[in-house]
């Protein structure tokens, strides 16, 4: 298996799949370059090798068909901006442009491929697409994490015409290593601490976990539905009715496990689904009619931060509450700084999978964790203990 740091680019032709699916204004502005910025350290060892970098991504849902609104474009003139190198890029993906341009590639020279799901084929894994994307590279370099959870043409299918000549990424080496060091074997205690709105969206990540880790911690909407099943009163909380079985049985599988599971004692309740809504505090079970359970309470966040605070590694996936709201983002905080402050004693922190992202980015805490995950989808579908084809594809 080669690597980034054991191959040399001198020479070669990189064909490297990355994620340039960045957020942009009304204009095409980027204006969210996080994305970007993660695939620089590849570009940069591929060219700083002397070889050439033929970047290939998606960018929005065109849908199978040419959107000029979705060019990759504007996004290649970024990249330029943070490279401070002029970027090339090529009118598609594929055919006499792509080919030319890719063919006339000099060491040291980056090109962007225009959008790939202009053509159907893409998400549709097509071979002949694949081989016609394979023939402009010599070296395939997947760096797409971010989408390595969907069997398309440019994540997974290409990887099998370069049979000797395929690696990871810097971006998607560092994801695989983290999560590695979480599910794989990890220091002890392991801590998890899933949240969110629902069960529905994590039995699969509760139930892996559950196999690997000492301690589990539940918080956010999806708690609701494991208090309403142990006989509590929720009153108007989000609660999945159908799943109250499904959450008794992942009660008794953690405690056959011998897992610690933590379900929040208290709650901060509103009258209303708004910040501007009524607000109390009470225990978790005794929610009082037309009551909603919108964050974790004091008590819980005291249990919660001890759990963490003893704990070695660390894994969190999806807030305390509905963080978006001041009134009830108190939750999410006290654990994002508690994750924060274990890390600092020398824990391992990974947060990944969606909205846990974005609540240590607004808290400002992102640098005090060892690894924030890129990949919303691809990383629950990784906790859940899944194969990523774009993963399995590299290593076959
Ligand atoms: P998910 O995408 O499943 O990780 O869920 C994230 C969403 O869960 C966020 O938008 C939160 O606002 C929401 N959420 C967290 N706690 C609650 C709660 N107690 N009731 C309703 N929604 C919640």
């Amino acid at each position: 298996m080669i690597t980034m740091d054991s191959f040399s680019f001198s020479g070669k032709k990189a064909l490297v799949r990355v994620d340039l699916n960045v957020p942009q204004d009304a204009n095409g502005k980027v204006t969210d370059d996080t994305r970007a910025r993660a695939i620089i350290p590849t570009v940069k060892k591929i060219i700083g090798d002397g070889g050439s970098a033929i970047l290939m991504s998606h960018l929005g849902r065109p849908k199978g068909k040419v959107n000029p609104a979705m060019s990759l474009k504007p996004i290649a003139d970024h990249l330029s901006s943070l490279l401070g190198q002029p970027v090339l890029i090529a009118t598609d993906c594929v055919g006499p442009d792509a080919r030319a341009k890719s063919a006339a590639l000099k060491p040291g020279e980056v090109l962007v491929l225009e959008n790939l799901r202009f053509h159907p084929e893409e998400e549709a894994g097509d071979e002949a697409f694949s081989k016609s994307l394979s023939e402009l590279g010599d070296v395939y370099v997947n760096d797409a994490f971010g989408t390595a959870h969907r069997a398309h043409a440019s994540t997974t299918i290409v990887a099998k015409f370069f049979p000797q000549a395929k690696l990871f990424g810097y971006l998607m080496q560092a994801e695989i290593d983290s999560v590695g060091k979480v599910l794989g074997s990890p220091q002890r205690p392991m801590t998890a601490i899933v949240g969110g709105s629902k069960v529905s969206s994590k039995i699969d990540v509760l139930r892996n976990l559950i196999g690997s880790c000492d301690e589990l911690i539940i918080g956010g909407g999806m708690a609701n539905t494991f208090v309403k099943a142990m006989g509590g009163s929720t009153g108007a909380s989000l609660v999945e009715e159908d799943l109250l079985g499904t959450a008794r049985s992942i009660v008794k599988e953690a405690e056959a496990k011998g897992v610690k599971l933590h379900i929040p004692a208290d709650a901060v309740v509103a009258d209303a689904f708004a910040a501007t809504a009524n607000i109390d505090q009470c225990d978790s079970d005794a929610v009082p009619v037309g009551w909603m359970a919108l964050d974790i309470g004091p008590k819980s966040i005291e249990t919660f931060r001890a759990s963490i605070l003893r704990s070695k590694t660390l894994l969190w996936n999806g807030p305390m509450g509905v963080f978006e709201m001041e009134p009830f983002q108190q939750g999410t905080i006290a654990i994002a700084q508690a994750v924060a402050e274990a890390t600092s004693h020398g824990a391992f922190s990974l947060v990944g999978g969606g909205d846990s992202v974005a609540a240590v980015n607004q808290f400002g805490l992102a640098d005090r964790i060892s690894y924030v995950s890129t990949g919303g989808g691809a990383m629950l579908e990784y906790l859940e203990g899944k194969a990523l084809p774009g993963i399995k594809a590299v290593l076959g």
